[in-house]
């Protein structure tokens, strides 16, 4: 192994327009395997655009992006392997509502991996148990709180054996109660060494399991740093005065 290793996510002189609006300027990204970063700022900023550019979900006018030095291809077959390398979770929990949790986690697998179906299976099995809710693996994802149905995205995302993880907003759309149980999911996630990206204004989350936080205004990346030193020492205005409102 080299020292410098080649980071999971990477992502070079990354531009992106709509239309007229410069939402992704001169992104310079690099996550390491296993590296926890959270990315905070407000609204607008182009948070959800940089995680989707991640994937390709949205497509970039300028710049490179490579998942574990292999860079994205634009289209097919190539591109869909690459995406099933980098699991994504939304706010929304985008289940499919007429298929049971457990052939939520399954059909991935089954239908890109070309798993069989005993395989498929038995990890799903295990991730459910991972994230909480083997239990409830033969019901439909309407009869689940959602919570539970966030931690079912989140086995399910995880059963196509990502190289990394991306996280928009996981808990926005949950019940206060329930933002824990989600968190606490992801936090051991971290632990077991997942390489996450990780939208969210949760800054419990950040300080705790980020080992860097991203802040980002107007479609840069306006700084970067550990959690303790963002969170007691920020550095720009902007990133001052978001502080200043949420915290
Ligand atoms: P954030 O996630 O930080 O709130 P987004 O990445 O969702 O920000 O959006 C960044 C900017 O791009 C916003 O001004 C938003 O209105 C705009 N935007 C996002 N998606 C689209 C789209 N599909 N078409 C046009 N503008 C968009
Ligand atoms: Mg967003």
């Amino acid at each position: 192994m080299g020292v410098t290793a080649t980071p999971m996510v990477h992502m070079s002189g990354v531009q992106k327009w709509f239309g007229d609006l410069h939402v992704l300027q001169d992104i310079e990204f690099d996550v390491a395997a296993g590296e926890v970063v959270v990315v905070i700022g407000p609204s607008g900023s182009g948070k959800s655009t940089l995680c989707r550019a991640i994937n390709r979900l949205e497509p970039i006018n300028e710049g490179e992006i490579a998942i574990d030095g292999v860079p994205l291809p634009e289209e097919g077959k190539a591109l869909a392997k690459l995406r099933a390398e980098v699991g994504m979770v939304f706010q929304s929990f985008n289940l499919f509502s007429h298929k049971t949790v457990l052939e939520n986690v399954t059909l991935g697998p089954i239908k890109v991996l070309g798993k069989s179906k005993a395989d498929a299976d038995k990890r799903a099995i295990e991730l459910l148990e991972r994230v909480g809710v083997a239990s409830q693996a033969g019901k439909l994802p309407a009869q689940l709180s959602g919570g539970q149905q966030q931690r079912v995205a989140i086995a399910r995302a995880l059963a196509m054996d990502p190289k990394v993880m991306l996280f928009d907003e996981p808990t926005s759309a949950l019940d206060p109660e329930m933002i824990k149980e989600v968190l606490d999911t992801m936090v051991d996630l971290a632990k077991f060494g997942m390489t996450m990206v990780v939208v969210t204004h949760e800054m419990g989350f950040a300080r705790t399991a980020a080992d860097r936080v991203v802040f980002m205004a107007d479609g840069r990346i306006v700084e970067q740093n550990t959690p303790d030193e963002f969170f007691t020492n920020p550095q720009s205005d902007r990133a001052q005065d978001f502080l200043g409102k949420i915290l």
